[in-house]
This record gives C-alpha cells, sequence and structure tokens, in this order.
C-alpha cells in the first residue's frame, strides 16, 4: 500500500501574512483522520515562518529546490543542511520551470537530488515531456532521460526516500489536464523504469501527478492504479480547492 501524498507547489507567490491566513485555513480544514500526506513547497524566505506554524501539526513543508553543493561560494544557493534545519521534510528538484526557465540539465538535477538524499531530504523529483515532444511520440525518450542520470547518480537504492512527479510541460499552468489515460500510461512506465533496477522499490514509490490538477478532476486522476497522489499548482493557493483535492486523495486511495 503507498500512502496518497498530495503536495502544494507555491512557486513564486505569497506574503507573510498571506502565507499564515492561507496555512491556517488549510489546518482548519484538515480532516483529522486523513489517509493522506499533505505538504506545502514554499519559497525558501518563507521556510522559517512556516516551520514555526507548522510544528507539531499534520502539514508537512518543503522547498522549491535544493543546493547541489554542501558550502561555499555558491552565491544565491540553499543547502540540503539548512532545509533540514528548519524542519523541511520534502525538496522539489527538477521542475519543468527549473529546467526550461533555467537552463537546469538533467545532471544537475541529479546532484540536487543526491543532496538531498545525502541530508535526510525527501526529493520529489519531477519529469515531464513538453508539447512538441509529445507530438513526436517522444515522451517515455524523454522521461528515460531525465531519470537516468538520478538513477546513475545516486542508485535505485535512493528512491525508497524519493517521490517522482510526473508533469507534463504542457499541462503546467495552462488549465489543459492530461486524460487520466495518458497520465496512467506514463505512469506505468515510470515504474517500469524503477522496477527494471528492483520490484520492490517500484512498487513503494509514490509517483504523484502533477499540471493543472483541480477539485473537479483530482478524484479521476487520482483513481488510477499507479497515480498516488498529486504535486499541485496554482490550486494549492487557494484554502478550499487545496482542499478539496486532499479530499479526492482521500476517498479514493
Ligand atoms: C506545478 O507547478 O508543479 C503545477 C503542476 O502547476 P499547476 O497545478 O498550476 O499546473
Amino acid at each position: 500500500m503507498r500512502r496518497p501524498l498530495v503536495v502544494g507547489n507555491w512557486k513564486l507567490n505569497g506574503t507573510r501574512v498571506g502565507t499564515r491566513q492561507l496555512l491556517s485555513e488549510i489546518l482548519a480544514g484538515l480532516k483529522n483522520d486523513t489517509q493522506t500526506e499533505v505538504s506545502v513547497c514554499v519559497p525558501f524566505v518563507f521556510v522559517s515562518q512556516v516551520a514555526k506554524q507548522l510544528a507539531d501539526t499534520r502539514l508537512f513543508w518543503g522547498s522549491q529546490n535544493v543546493a547541489d553543493r554542501e558550502k561555499g561560494a555558491f552565491t544565491g544557493e540553499i543547502s540540503a543542511s539548512m532545509l533540514k534545519e528548519f524542519g523541511c521534510r520534502f525538496a522539489i528538484v527538477g521542475h519543468s520551470e527549473r529546467r526550461n526557465l533555467y537552463g537546469e540539465s538533467s545532471a544537475l538535477v541529479a546532484e540536487r537530488f543526491k543532496m538531498a538524499i545525502k541530508n535526510d531530504l525527501q526529493p520529489i523529483l519531477c519529469v515531464g515531456e513538453t508539447l512538441e515532444e509529445r507530438e513526436k511520440n517522444d515522451t517515455f525518450k524523454v522521461i528515460k532521460e531525465q531519470l537516468s542520470p538520478v538513477l546513475e547518480a545516486v542508485g535505485v537504492d535512493s528512491f525508497t526516500k524519493a517521490v517522482i512527479a510526473y508533469e507534463p510541460v504542457w499541462a503546467i499552468g495552462t488549465g489543459k489536464t492530461a486524460s487520466t489515460a495518458q497520465a496512467q500510461q506514463v505512469h506505468t512506465y515510470i515504474r517500469k523504469t524503477i522496477a527494471d533496477f528492483d520490484q520492490s522499490i517500484a512498487k513503494k514509490l509514490r509517483i504523484l501527478y502533477g499540471g493543472s490538477v483541480t477539485a473537479d478532476n483530482a478524484t479521476a486522476l487520482f483513481s488510477m492504479a499507479d497515480i498516488d497522489g498529486g504535486l499541485i499548482g496554482g490550486a494549492s493557493l487557494k484554502a478550499q480547492s487545496f482542499l478539496a483535492i486532499i479530499n479526492s486523495a482521500n476517498s479514493v486511495k
């Protein structure tokens, strides 16, 4: 049994007051008997504030990236050990916005993943194809190219502590969602790719879907056998929609 996971990716959004308010609303609406693990991945500057507010609650927190280095002259980076000190549980790595807007290669993403694992943070490794790649029938090839450098850098054992998020680039923030069949097909492929290294790790690995998940489409997506929850962008910025998505995960898993 894989425990469902719903993670909010706040991206470049939030204020001190707004963050406090949003988290209070989520905490107030979170059911006590929720099966689903829930986290928010917030901008770095809010991590300290969020850690204080969420300590001893059922809500976890994490970051949206993590440095590929331990420490030193790497201006602008935040290390995994710093994030750990502030109680982060998760760190997103390889989000398509990092890959495409900031030129992060799969090799760099693998180093970031490695640092997260080394410091006992759970990396959420994002993979996914662009529309052009899908239309060329290159989806599986792209996913493999994104997974392989990580598997080579850290080995399959690290995936006992990691999460993968399949996020088709064409579905992120666009209002277009992969159909349940499209998503399930890629999730199966991801699980099989890991199973080729280790079947039991693949069976336990949580694979999230991300890309315009809303309260309206979450239940259908989460009903698919290999979709273990979601990485939620826009809909995680409002308590009502985020809570409805969490409830969908609870109801079908
Ligand atoms: C994301 O940023 O990971 C994401 C899936 O965004 P959205 O839900 O807004 O498409």
